[in-house]
């Protein structure tokens, strides 16, 4: 029913030649799995390069981010319209490293998910908690806040374009993974939520987990119920790992 989906964030790395190879690695491996989809977010200024290597197929690419203002004067900013040019369609929207380096917060990724979406781009919305909000039992408290936005108007009749990543704070990019049983246990808890804004379109949204995912990681995250794919970002900068991780959900 859902198509899984697995998701590479390059952050801050990657050049043209470590581009080609990757995305060849991806293109691979949706020819080898059927049944799951790609997709890889390169920084925005490799984007025209790897979406026009990718050829809009089923690897898909989009941004790490986007600005919330449409055009005009903001220095250093990429609007969606400008993704859009680039022949990427996703973006990823409140990381956690947007979220702690760049203070984003609720009324910012209200906005740029708006425009995400008025631009027929899709968003990854990301939430996830902190180790000490873990520690403290407030991880539903603190997702569910994170994910309020989507009971708004404004976003009701957009729940099935948009995806959300599951991504605790304290398992990125430290070798720590959530266990499947403490992944499932939240992205149940994210499922109930998504079932009180539209029940009829909660069953068909993708939530991909996201925290330290690795080839040897993968299958047990992945045969959760709730777990449609995952998003990451060491593996996926290596094409084996993650063409294995893609094997992994197929
Ligand atoms: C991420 O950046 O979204 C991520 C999950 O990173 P890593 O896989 O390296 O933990």
């Amino acid at each position: 029913m859902r198509r899984p989906l697995i998701a590479g964030n390059w952050k801050m790395n990657g050049d043209p030649e470590l581009a080609g190879s990757l995305i060849n690695a991806c293109k691979q491996a949706v020819r080898d799995h059927e049944s799951v989809d790609l997709a890889v977010f390169p920084p925005y200024t490799l984007l025209p390069l790897v979406a026009t290597e990718a050829g809009g197929g089923r690897v898909r690419v989009g941004a790490q981010d986007l600005s919330p203002h449409q055009k005009g004067a903001y220095t250093g900013e990429v609007s969606a319209s400008m993704i859009k040019a680039t022949g990427a369609t996703m973006v990823l929207i409140g990381h956690s490293e947007r979220r702690q380096w760049h203070q984003e917060g609720p009324k910012l990724l209200s906005a740029k998910l708006k425009r995400a979406l008025d631009e027929g781009l899709t968003p990854i919305y990301c939430v996830g908690e902190s180790l000490q909000q873990r520690e403290e039992n407030r991880t539903e408290a603190v997702v569910g806040q994170q994910l309020a936005l989507l009971k708004s108007a404004e976003f009701k009749p957009h729940l099935s374009e948009i995806l959300i990543a599951y991504e605790p704070v304290w398992a990125i990019g430290t070798g720590k993974t959530a266990s499947p049983e403490q992944a499932q246990a939240v992205h149940a808890y994210i499922r109930g939520i998504l079932h009180k804004v539209d029940a009829r379109i909660s069953g068909l949204v993708r939530i991909l987990y996201g925290g330290s995912v690795t080839p040897e990681s993968a299958s047990g995250l992945l045969a959760c119920a709730d777990i449609d794919g995952a998003l990451v970002g060491g593996a996926s900068l290596k094409g084996d790992a993650f063409a294995a991780i893609a094997a992994a959900a197929s």
